[in-house]
């Protein structure tokens, strides 16, 4: 069914709404209502389903005709109710200036888009009530307006904000802070750099020193050879020479 809005405090659809005044069949006898939901009792009497479940509470007789009302003997009226759904009813909000007219099952339908319907303000914090149409205007002057930058910089903007923000300025400032960031971290591998660069320069001297250490060793080594072999062959002439005399 429509939107409960429509309906009076009791069940059925206020009268007052319908542009053409509806036929005395189709108001509720219990809320004097345009039927909403209409059922029909085993006495062949019209109410609302709602209405008619209230009055059963109280008392099981019709309040037409009195005759007794078994809750499990009333049966709900589809295609009256899809006819009533097709009269032409008048906006809920033309006493705030909306004209339009419109079928009572597209009451729903035409509330979300009303121009003259009482809403809230969407930003946060903000309690203002207004008409759909005048909230283009109530958010450029209110205070909880929000926004993020339509550039897509990220940034919040908010009315105060709003004039200041120069988004190619904040993405330059943006971009100089991380190329600043970049500059120091490439110094930052830099330095490493030289130092590694010296430490090897400094081991290479000192591997070049062990070397030329180890050739001099060498060197050394095959003088004493040089040596020992000299005095050996000198020796061993001078023990022939000596067994030689000896003999
Ligand atoms: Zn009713
Ligand atoms: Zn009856
Ligand atoms: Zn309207
Ligand atoms: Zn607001
Ligand atoms: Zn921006």
């Amino acid at each position: 069914m429509a939107d409960p809005d429509v309906s009076t405090q009791s069940g059925g659809y206020d009268v007052e709404l319908f542009v053409d005044p509806p036929d005395y069949d189709l108001i509720c006898t219990i809320c004097q209502g345009v039927l909403r939901c209409p059922v029909r009792s085993a006495c062949h009497h019209i109410f609302c389903k709602k209405c008619i479940l209230q009055w059963l509470k109280r008392q099981e007789t019709c309040p037409c005709c009195r005759k007794p009302v078994n809750s499990s003997l009333i049966f709900v009226m589809f295609k009256l109710s899809k006819s009533i759904g097709r009269m032409k009813i008048k906006c809920k909000n033309q006493i705030r200036g909306c004209t339009e007219t419109f079928p009572l099952s597209e009451q729903y339908c035409h509330s979300m888009g009303c121009l003259y319907e009482l809403i809230p303000c969407p930003y946060q914090g903000c309690r203002a009530q207004l008409l759909r149409r005048d909230l283009e205007t109530h958010a450029r002057h209110c205070e909880h307006w929000r926004q993020p930058c339509h550039m897509g910089c990220g940034t919040i903007l908010t009315h105060g904000t709003q004039a200041q923000h120069n988004c190619y300025k904040q993405l330059r400032q943006e971009y100089e802070t991380r190329q600043r960031n970049h500059r120091a971290i490439a110094m930052a591998l830099q330095r490493k750099m030289r130092r590694m660069q010296s430490t090897m320069a400094h081991m290479r001297r000192q591997i070049g020193l062990i070397c030329e250490s180890l050739e001099v060793m060498d060197d050394l080594h095959e003088v004493e050879e040089e040596v020992d072999l000299g005095e050996s062959s000198s020796s061993s002439s001078s023990g022939t020479s000596s067994s030689n005399s000896n003999c």
